[in-house]
Order: structure tokens, then C-alpha cells, then sequence
């Protein structure tokens, strides 16, 4: 096994940008709320927290936000409406790209569901090119809780400052960085790339 550290990305804002916005506004336009209700349904409430932590099906989400909004469309619709809110972060995802052209393993820990990866997988193909994924929603954990971080230390087999992790959440960092994972709070691309070389020299 290689002794090169592993690099572990955070997946929204930072390899892709989301909005919740644009699939409020599609779920509004065959429902009884406007968007900005819809958003606020999704996002305010627990069941987004309640569907990213596993305690909710697709389904049951599904169910919920059609009772809490008179949605009309069928589950595969709304999987449609809810999956597509996603725009790349180019620089990141050549990061990505170059790291592991260089030999490095590099991992995805991510708070999301599985409306997100299907269409992610579908949709950005370097989401196939990761050696490993840890999602909230499969461990039942959300980040910043520890159970999602040791999921990862299990996965990847190594620990402390043998991991290099980027997260735009300054929670969610933290709670690397205090497992002694080496840490970037992740903001821009350039800034990122450039704290990663300095993390890297010999790269
Ligand atoms: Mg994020």
C-alpha cells in the first residue's frame, strides 16, 4: 500500500455546487406553495436532516413534503426535481483528477441522500473516479458527528494526520481536524489547491 496520505472531499460546495432554490421552485410550480415555502418545508424543517441520516426513506421524504405542499408529481418526478440542483466546481474537480493521477486515493464524505448520488452518478462521471464514499444516509451518521468520520477511518484504513480532508463547513472540519486529520476549510479553489501543495511538498 502506498504510504502517500489519503484525500478526502466534502461533496457540496465543494465539488459541486448546490441550490436548494432550484428544486423548490420546480416542486412549487405543481404544488399548493410557492417556492420559497417549498424551500423553507425542505430545508427548516427536520426532514431533510430525518432523510440524510437514513431515518427516512425516499419514499417517506417523498410522502412528507406531498402532504406538507399538495405536490402532484410521482415519486420519480420528484426525484427528478429534487436530484438536479447541482453545478460542478471545475478547479476542485481537476484537483481531484490530479491528485489521483499522481497516486494519491482519494474519498467522498458527504450529508446526502440518495436522490443526490443517483443523479450525481449519472450526471458528472468523475463522481465514478473516487476510490470510496461515505454517505450520511447509508451510515445513519451526519457529520459532524464521529460515527460518520470513524466510517471513513474504517473505510480508507487509516487514520490521524494520514488523512487530508476539505470541507466548506467550519463544524464539520473541525471535527476532522480534532481526529487529527490534516484539514482544509475549504472556500475558494485556488486557496484550497494551494494550502493542499503546501500540505504536499514533494507533489
Ligand atoms: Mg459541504
Amino acid at each position: 500500500m502506498s504510504d502517500l496520505p489519503v484525500i478526502v472531499f466534502d461533496l457540496g460546495k465543494v465539488l459541486l455546487d448546490f441550490d436548494y432554490a432550484i428544486g423548490a421552485r420546480r416542486i412549487a410550480g405543481r404544488s399548493r406553495r410557492n417556492s420559497a415555502e417549498v424551500q423553507a418545508i425542505i430545508e427548516q424543517s427536520r426532514l431533510i436532516v430525518d432523510y440524510e441520516s437514513g431515518r427516512m426513506s425516499r419514499k417517506e421524504f417523498y410522502e412528507a413534503v406531498r402532504e406538507a405542499t399538495g405536490y402532484e408529481g410521482t415519486l420519480e418526478e420528484f426525484s427528478g426535481s429534487f436530484g438536479d440542483i447541482f453545478t460542478p466546481i471545475e478547479p476542485m474537480i481537476g484537483l481531484q483528477r490530479t491528485l489521483r493521477e499522481k497516486g494519491f486515493r482519494t474519498y467522498v464524505l458527504s450529508n446526502t441522500n440518495d436522490m443526490a448520488v443517483e443523479h450525481i452518478r449519472r450526471e458528472y462521471p468523475f463522481f465514478g473516479n473516487f476510490d470510496g464514499y461515505v454517505y450520511s444516509f447509508e451510515t445513519g451518521v451526519l457529520k459532524p458527528q464521529a460515527g460518520i468520520y470513524e466510517a471513513m477511518e474504517a473505510l480508507c484504513g487509516r487514520r490521524g494526520a494520514d488523512i487530508i480532508y476539505l470541507d466548506d463547513r467550519p463544524n464539520n472540519a473541525e471535527a476532522g481536524a480534532s481526529r487529527g486529520w490534516r484539514t482544509i476549510l475549504h472556500e475558494l479553489p485556488g486557496r484550497s489547491c494551494e494550502l493542499l501543495k503546501r500540505m504536499l511538498p514533494k507533489c
